[in-house]
């Protein structure tokens, strides 16, 4: 932190300050700039920056200054760490990477030079919403991911576009990180297939539009009897794969389409009594990997990592972190913000590891937040 670049010219608050109170922001889970500056007067807080907390405005006015590169390098370098310390494994041999698309927020009134805009028809008026919509690279491992980079779209860009810079990115920065994709149903994209193929990488993505005509020949060539069963747990699965497909038409290498039909016993209370009931989903994946090294089971397994990023990533940073508003409505501003949750999302996380399983047992994750929120609360509560 105390090495992020000043831009100011007559900076009345030290720029180290700026990022601490950013993370301090992201560990106590607070709502605004105002309870950032309620909390950080004084105590732990005040410890922890080791100066006066800025006000909301100054707060605001930084973050727009605040050095995006430098940020990413911070996480960059925990990345590495946790790689080190093996505490980011990869999945029976493959290093999994998840990208994905989000709206962050949307809004009639405030934009800015940057916003995404589209016409929606409200109580029969045709009106203009603003809104900003970023894609979101995250590392997979068995029992830890890590949220590595953030790219925000501009104003006129698809997400296709904003996830090549975001995977370029990546790749030129950290090429051993990963080696496999997982995207959902926007990301069959060849321009994107061609650049992880010329970096040695493989995709696996959903696939699910029909009117594609290799969705539409890998059905024609499933058959009726699946190539592959097997169950995990309460879930049943019947797999058919097909390899060497050349119909995409944009991408000149073949493929291989894996289709899973999975079979789930749930038990459901229906007039207070159990009843037990089969719910059944179909799946179906196109990817790079070839069959003689990676089998079909595991592209299922893979296949449905992709979800993490759904429910431990954006699940979890909207409705637990506060991350579905903008702190202050400015590009780097929003960002930055975003790269400091990520950074506070992996501390968090870490430390969560680092307790003995005796204190960590038994209590929701939820309860550490609110501990770390009183820890800095206490000599407030306790001077009221
Ligand atoms: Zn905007």
């Amino acid at each position: 932190m105390e090495a992020l670049t000043d831009h100011r010219q007559k900076p009345e608050i030290p720029a180290a300050v700026f990022p601490k109170a950013l993370l301090m922001l992201w560990l106590c889970r607070l709502r605004s700039f105002n309870a950032l500056h309620l909390v950080g007067r004084r105590g732990a807080g005040r410890r922890f920056l080791r100066h006066a907390m800025p006000s909301a405005d100054q707060m605001a006015a930084n973050s727009e200054l605040l050095d995006l590169s430098e940020m990413r390098a911070i996480l960059g370098r925990m990345y590495k760490r946790l790689v080190r310390n093996k505490v980011l494994l990869p999945l029976r041999g493959h290093r999994l990477a998840v990208v994905d698309g989000h709206e962050i927020n949307c809004s009639y009134d405030r934009c800015c030079p940057q916003c995404q805009q589209r016409e929606l028809t409200v109580n029969g008026q045709k009106r203009i919403q603003y809104y900003h919509r970023a894609v979101v690279f995250q590392l997979v491992g068995p029992g830890f991911r890590f949220l590595l980079d953030f790219e925000l779209l501009l104003p006129h860009d698809d997400e296709g576009s904003a996830a090549l810079r975001l995977i370029q990115r990546v790749l030129t920065t950290y090429p051993r990180c990963f080696d496999i994709l997982l995207g959902d149903g926007l990301y069959p994209q060849a321009r994107l297939f061609k650049l992880l193929r010329r970096h040695g990488k493989h995709a696996l993505v959903v696939l699910k539009d029909e009117r594609r005509d290799v969705l539409k020949d890998a059905r024609g060539l499933f058959g009726p009897k699946p190539h592959r069963t097997f169950r995990v747990g309460p879930t049943a699965y019947q797999c058919w794969d097909v390899e060497d497909l050349d119909s995409w038409d944009s991408f000149s290498e073949k493929v291989r389409v894996v289709r899973s039909l999975e079979t789930t016993t749930v038990t459901q209370r229906k007039n207070r009594r159990k009843v037990q009931r089969q719910q059944t989903s179909e799946w179906v994946w196109v990817t790079t990997l070839p069959a003689a090294e990676v089998p079909t089971a595991s592209v299922v397994l893979f296949g449905h990592e992709r979800w993490r990023i759904e429910n431990e990533g954006f699940n979890e940073l909207c409705n637990h972190w506060h991350a579905n508003h903008y702190f202050h409505h400015h590009p780097t501003s929003i960002t930055a913000l975003w790269l400091m949750l990520f950074i506070a999302h992996a501390l968090f996380y870490c430390f969560l590891r680092n307790l003995k399983p005796c204190r960590r047992q038994g209590l929701p994750v939820y309860i550490w937040a609110l501990l770390i929120l009183a820890e800095f609360m206490a000599p407030l509560m306790s001077s009221a």
